[in-house]
C-alpha cells in the first residue's frame, strides 16, 4: 500500500512537471518576483494578479528547473488561485512545515486550508531530502518576495 501511494505521488509530481499548469508569463501580472536556488540551478519568475482586496486572481510562473521545483510551481499556482494573498501565505507556512518538521501534524492547520495541504501532500517526501526543500519550496518563497513588493527570492 505505501509503494503504491507512493507512486501514485511519483506520478502526480511528473504529471506537473510534464505538463506545468499556468505556464506563461501574464501581461496583466501587477505583482512578480524571481526566485533562484543556486543549490540545484533551479529558477523561477511567479507572477501575480492582485484584485482590490488582495485577492490573488491569477497566479503564473515560468522558469526552468528540477522536476520537483516546476511541480511545486505548477501546483502552487493552481493551489494559491482565489485565496487572499494572506491566506495564501498561511499555506506556505503549512507547507513549510510539512516539508521540514517530522512531528508535522495535519490535523492542527486551519480548516479552510485542508483540501489544499493534502493536494501539497505529494511534497512531502522532500523531508527526507533537506536539498529537496529548497526545490520544493522555492515557488512559496517567490510568491511571498512578489506579494511584498520584492524583486527577487533566493533560497540561500
Ligand atoms: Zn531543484
Amino acid at each position: 500500500m505505501f509503494d503504491e501511494l507512493r507512486e501514485l505521488y511519483q506520478e502526480v509530481i511528473l504529471d506537473h512537471g510534464r505538463n506545468p499548469r499556468n505556464h506563461r508569463e501574464p501581461e496583466d501580472a501587477s505583482h512578480s518576483a524571481r526566485g533562484d536556488n543556486p543549490v540545484c540551478g533551479d529558477r523561477i519568475t511567479v507572477y501575480l494578479k492582485l484584485d482590490s482586496d488582495e485577492r490573488i486572481a491569477d497566479a503564473a510562473f515560468i522558469g526552468r528547473g528540477c522536476a520537483i521545483s516546476q511541480a511545486s510551481a505548477s501546483m502552487m499556482t493552481e493551489i494559491v488561485q482565489g485565496k487572499t494573498v494572506a491566506e495564501a501565505r498561511r499555506l506556505f507556512d503549512s507547507f513549510h512545515e510539512m516539508c521540514t518538521r517530522d512531528d508535522y501534524d495535519a490535523g492542527t492547520q486551519d480548516a479552510a486550508d485542508q483540501e489544499a495541504l493534502e493536494r501539497l501532500q505529494v511534497m512531502a517526501g522532500v523531508r527526507e531530502f533537506p536539498m529537496r526543500v529548497k526545490c520544493a519550496t522555492l515557488a512559496w518563497h517567490t510568491m511571498n518576495a512578489a506579494v511584498e513588493g520584492g524583486e527577487a527570492a533566493t533560497t540561500e
